[in-house]
């Protein structure tokens, strides 16, 4: 191995901590390790930016560097002890000295080597935090190197990397500093551009970044609001935001069946709904109707919070789609889900002549072969299903239109495989390349910013209004110990005629444990509410079984329902109007939201109870905080945002998350919009300039976006 390697065990700190793991890793080649952070090229390289810097272009003397307080300092002295010591515990200590004093390095883990390396007489500089200790002036761990007499000083801040495992500082550095050295630095922005933006020149903005003079603004350059950094964020999110718009031309380029018509069923379906849309429903279904008269895919994303009717609006988008001649398809994360919805919309659409099938992955054989079979003879217009519905066994006429509920509980990948059965390869006639319009509904409302910033070419519509007459929910956070009081309320409110969920506690690492907690918990409530029907739903049952407690539920039957968290999508009992939840310190934001919208769909007043087992830790305390003040989905969006970060919220599975590095968009909105402007500019006047941006910056990531 050169010798960068070399001086790096020496150097970090963290190295000298671990000596043994560093010791026994075997010699992977940095180049391998390069590639696992990402870094093929030289330009990868140079936008490999620095976590934070290191000032190593100043000493101080011992002696005045001891005066100060705890700082980290760096001082050169020559080493006059080197010992292993036995007590309190096996440590290393080294002294070393200038003229103005001594200090005491200590190594708790220590390589052999380290011990030889250090010998008497050796000088070091030496960086670190400087306390009084045992030994006086001592410093824990210390970075140091071995120097010879008046070695010149940096005159750069020194960049500390985001490495990967067993990839040495010294290695990124010189790698970073070769690749920078034959970079091609053209500007992907003209001049002119650069000047109206107030943007930096890419070339300087870059070297000052990975090499930054001693009196910049440190603070800036940590906070990523030096102007250095505004313009990589900025290069980001124009990247990001022109692959977006490319996407979405691709899109518009293909062809899907338009479906114009809203004719008999559309009509009929109104006039059976016992009640009036909201305005908002009206609004959204316009944009809705508006996207599938094109003869271009629609990608619409449908956000409404719980409760707030996103069921009817689908239902018509169907019957727009059926009108028009298609087939129309739903699918539902969850089977209690998906059959709710079949039945709701069986009952609707069954009376106006509309074939509609039911697929699920427990259903029987022949109820599937004969459902299959209506789906591919076109007997079905409409089908509602689970995600059986993405098995090849699966078989359109002519699919016009895919609606996916609950779109965040679905891969990427399942999303895109329902839509890729739009016809049937069988028929001659069928048009191959046609692809159906495509309806996502989500009560995760997702900030504008994330929506703009992270999904792939999504168009966004918003119901913001609930249907009249709710009442609003009162929430309570209740110390788990006062759980008899809180049987007593279930007893009162169940004499009253109110319904009552009791949601179990979630277990995530034992789903067996889970189960176990839903029996005990059904037996103890069944034991103290002798009086009154209590039922139980869980993962793990049969369909058939779930559907008779469901059913029970619904008619009234049982008063008071103990599930665990299936539930938690989309069921729909307006008489149910207390929510008890156990350990609700355990469930995430977006969880509990979801869990709490079951009630206050009726008109009764309702009230969600929030049992807890205390002491609750800081983030427990905030969701808690945070459901107790507010029934509002965005606003808990928001506050979850906040409380996790984007990454975390979008969950993994999201498309994008992985393109941006730099820009925060919680600090960032500004250059967003900004980006916004500059990408939709480019795109009409430069389309050179978008290539060679885009080149720069995603080179094969593009994918990413593909969705
Ligand atoms: P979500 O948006 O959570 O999927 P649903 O579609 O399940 O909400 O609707 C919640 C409840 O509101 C259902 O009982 C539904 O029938 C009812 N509903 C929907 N739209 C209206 C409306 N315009 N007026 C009154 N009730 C409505
Ligand atoms: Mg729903």
């Amino acid at each position: 191995m050169p010798a960068p390697a070399k001086k790096t065990a020496a150097k970090k700190t963290t190295a000298a901590r671990t000596p043994a793991r560093k010791g026994a890793a075997a010699p992977a080649k940095p180049e391998n390790k390069l590639a696992k952070l990402g870094l093929h090229n030289d330009m990868d390289l140079a936008l490999h930016l620095p976590l934070r810097y290191e000032d190593e272009t100043t000493l101080m003397t011992i002696g005045e560097a001891a005066m100060r307080g705890l700082q980290t300092v760096q001082v050169e002295g020559v080493v006059t002890k080197c010992d292993v010591q036995f007590r309190p515990r096996r440590q290393l200590i080294v002294t070393v000295g200038d003229d103005s004093g001594q200090l005491t390095m200590r190594f708790l883990n220590f390589y052999g080597s380290q011990q030889r390396q250090l010998a008497e007489g050796t000088r070091l500089r030496v960086r670190g935090e400087l306390r009084h200790g045992f030994f006086g002036a001592e410093m824990v761990h210390p970075q140091y190197k071995v120097v010879n007499e008046g070695a010149p000083l940096p005159d750069v801040l020194t960049p500390v990397y985001p490495a990967g495992e067993g990839l040495s500082q010294a290695y990124l550095r010189k790698a970073i500093a070769n690749a920078l050295s034959r970079l091609d630095w053209h500007d992907t922005l003209p001049p002119s551009m650069l000047e109206t933006l107030k943007l930096s020149p890419f070339e300087p903005a870059v070297r000052l970044l990975h090499n930054p003079p001693p009196d910049v603004d440190e603070h800036a350059l940590i906070e990523r609001s030096h102007p250095a950094w505004i313009r990589m964020k900025f290069d980001e999110l124009l990247a990001q935001q022109l692959s977006l718009k490319r996407a979405q031309a691709a899109r518009r380029a293909k062809t899907s069946r338009a479906l114009p018509v809203t004719g008999r069923i559309t009509a009929e379906l109104i006039k059976v709904l016992p009640f009036k849309l909201t305005g908002a429903q009206e609004r959204v279904l316009e944009e809705i109707r508006a996207d599938l008269r094109e003869s271009f895919p629609m990608q619409r994303l449908l956000q409404g919070d719980v409760g707030s009717g996103k069921t009817v609006v689908a239902a018509l988008a169907a019957a727009q789609a059926i009108d028009s001649g298609c087939q129309a398809v739903l699918m539902a994360p969850t089977e209690i889900l998906a059959e709710q919805h079949f039945r709701k919309i069986a009952a609707w659409m069954e009376p106006l002549d509309v074939g509609v099938a039911w697929l699920s992955g427990s259903q029987k054989k022949k109820e599937k072969t004969e459902a299959l079979a209506h789906i591919e003879s076109g007997a079905a217009r409409l089908v509602v299903g689970t995600h059986a519905l993405i098995q090849d066994t699966v078989q359109f006429e002519n699919l016009g239109l895919v609606i996916v509920d609950e779109q965040h509980r679905f891969g990427v990948g399942q999303r895109l495989a329902l839509r890729n059965k739009s016809f049937n390869p069988a028929d001659p006639q069928a048009d191959a390349a046609a692809v159906p319009h495509q309806l996502m509904m989500s009560a995760t409302p997702i900030p504008r910013t994330l929506a703009m910033t992270y999904y792939a070419d999504l168009e966004v519509s918003v119901i913001d209004e609930l249907p009249p007459g709710r009442s609003p929910i009162v929430t309570r956070v209740i110390d788990q110990n006062r759980r008899d009081e809180v049987i007593e309320r279930v007893h009162a409110a169940a004499q009253e005629g109110k319904q009552i969920y009791w949601v179990c506690p979630l277990i995530e690492e034992s789903e067996a444990l889970q189960l176990q907690t839903a029996t005990d918990t059904h037996a103890a409530l069944s034991a103290a509410l002798p009086d009154l029907s209590i039922g139980l739903v869980h993962g793990r049952m049969k369909p058939v079984e779930k559907q008779i407690v469901m059913e029970g539920f619904s008619r009234g039957a049982i008063h008071v329902l103990v599930a665990t968290t299936v539930i938690e999508v989309g069921v729909d009992v307006p008489n149910a109007s207390l929510m008890v939840i156990e350990h609700a310190e355990r469930f995430g934001l977006s969880q509990l939201h979801q869990l709490r919208g079951r009630v206050g769909r009726g008109s009764a007043a309702s009230v969600c109870l929030l049992l807890y087992q205390g002491p609750l830790g800081g983030t427990a305390k905030q969701r808690l905080a945070t459901m107790r003040e507010t029934t509002d989905g965005f606003e808990i969006a928001r506050r979850d945002l906040d409380i996790r970060g984007p990454g975390e919220f979008l969950g993994a599975r999201q498309s994008g998350e992985a393109m941006l590095r730099f820009a925060d968009l919680a600090t960032d909105q500004w250059l967003v919009e900004k980006a916004r402007d500059t990408a939709q500019a480019l795109l009409q006047h430069a389309p050179d300039i978008v290539d060679r941006h885009l080149a720069r910056w995603l080179g094969g990531r593009e994918d990413f976006l593909k969705v």
